[in-house]
């Protein structure tokens, strides 16, 4: 256990490095830098060599980091696990200040994606994201990304005695309940530039040097190893930052073979994916085309590497709730540290067929893993992932898997020490075929 103790802390410690999309990739792309791998830039020209480790960034919230194979990849394929950068939270509007009472400042925001919105109610939080600066180019304005970093904000539930029916549930309105306190009004700052004062003295530039930013909420407290066995890893954001950790990690350990492999960690999926940057882009297909081409490939050897590429769509399961069990498929019953789980659905919400199920098995048998599955209960609707969206831009195999987790979409989600070790083993098994 010890040794999944310490990986576990590793993603603790990852997510709480990475606040937002933008702070995600920044991470992600520190631990290639470290392990030896080279940026390239879309706007220049690739000169890849075989065996080569390398990542290319979109919007500074996308990523994809690979290791040319050493064979021929039209005869060997690519090895892709694809995930998300992206969590439910709220998204900062412009000019965000709002006074009440004459006294309190609170920020005007916005819902994105969707959080379980009475998670984040009398909780720590604080502000991160990018933002915007003038820069000598009006095309190309410079941007840089902020963390404020301390407990700034918080949305304070209103009292039982004027909400007499809370505990039989109350709907909590997007524009008016959820808008959280941040300071009393204050003299000596002009009013309406209390966040962005704060930015720019974290940033160290001039308040007149900003022009826009994407900021969203995060839960300031950092995640814990919980359970009388310190079985369980309660965080925000394991959807899906656990399946980007598993993935990079993953292909960090392994020494490039035959294949090509690749992992992509798109963003915006909890809002729908159709952003340059999200599963619903090109962003991946023109990434392994380029591959290609920088190898002297043409288009049909392109398409005969896709005929012979397989994907791992990584995003997170869920795990049978032990207070709500009735709400799972009356068989198929996947729990918290029993291994990854296969996600199977008969609308094709996951990609998964029989062929993507075997082979994602047999890799799980190889790492000498646990693996699980989950189907809906039949008159539940349940969620989708970025694998059938990224299926409609690549014809390729994929199987549809995650962790099993309870409270997805919490601010604060639980999974299991055992499957993170176990998630990565099986990226590992797959990276070495
Ligand atoms: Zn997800």
């Amino acid at each position: 256990m010890a040794n999944e103790l310490k990986f576990a802390q590793q993603l603790i410690d990852f997510v709480y490095d990475s606040p937002t999309a933008f702070h995600a990739v920044s991470t992600v792309k520190n631990i290639l830098n470290n392990c030896g791998f080279k940026e390239v830039k879309e706007e220049e020209k690739w000169n890849l060599e075989k065996g080569g480790k390398y990542f290319v960034t979109k919007n500074d919230s996308a990523i994809a980091a690979f290791v040319v194979g050493k064979g021929n990849v039209e005869e060997s394929g690519f090895k892709i696990i694809g995930s998300h950068t992206d969590s439910p939270t709220f998204r900062i509007k412009p000019a965000p200040e709002m006074i009440s009472e004459g006294s309190y400042v609170k920020l005007n925001t916005e819902v994105y994606g969707g959080p379980i919105l009475n998670t984040w109610l009398d909780r720590p939080l604080s502000v991160a994201g990018r933002v915007t600066l003038k820069s000598h180019s009006v095309l190309h304005p410079e941007t840089r990304l902020v963390n404020i970093n301390r407990p700034i904000l918080i949305i304070p539930n209103l009292a039982i005695h004027m909400n007499k029916n809370v505990n039989q549930g109350i709907e909590l309105n997007k524009q008016k309940d959820t808008l959280p306190l941040m300071a009393h009004v204050n003299e000596t700052f002009e009013s309406g530039n209390y966040l962005l004062n704060a930015i720019a003295e974290e940033l160290k530039v001039e308040v007149s040097q900003i022009i826009d930013f994407d900021l969203f909420l995060y839960e300031y407290e950092k995640g814990s190893i919980i359970g009388l066995n310190n079985e369980f890893i309660s965080c925000g954001r394991l959807d899906d930052l656990s399946m980007v950790h598993a993935s990079l990690e993953a292909l960090t350990r392994v020494e490039a073979v035959e294949g090509t492999n690749v992992m992509v960690a798109f963003d915006n999926e909890e809002v729908g994916s159709s952003t340059k940057q999200g599963g619903d882009s090109q962003f991946l297909s023109n990434l392994l085309e380029r591959i290609m081409i920088s190898q002297g490939k043409s288009r049909e050897d392109f398409f005969r590497a896709l005929a012979r590429s397989f994907m791992i769509s990584a995003d997170l399961a869920h795990a049978v709730h032990p207070n709500s069990g009735e709400k799972h498929d009356p068989i198929i019953r996947p729990l918290i540290n029993k291994g990854p789980v296969i996600k199977i659905s008969a609308s094709q919400s996951y990609t998964t067929d029989s062929n993507s199920d075997a082979v994602y098995e047999e890799i799980c048998k190889m790492a000498g893993v646990p693996v699980q599955k989950f189907v809906n209960r039949s008159d539940e609707r349940g969620g989708s992932t970025i694998g059938p969206i990224s299926s409609t831009h690549l014809d390729i195999r994929s199987v549809d898997m995650g962790s099993p987790i309870l409270a997805m979409h919490s601010i604060r989600e639980l999974a299991g020490v055992l499957d993170h070790t176990y998630v990565t083993k099986s990226f590992e098994e797959f990276y070495k075929l």
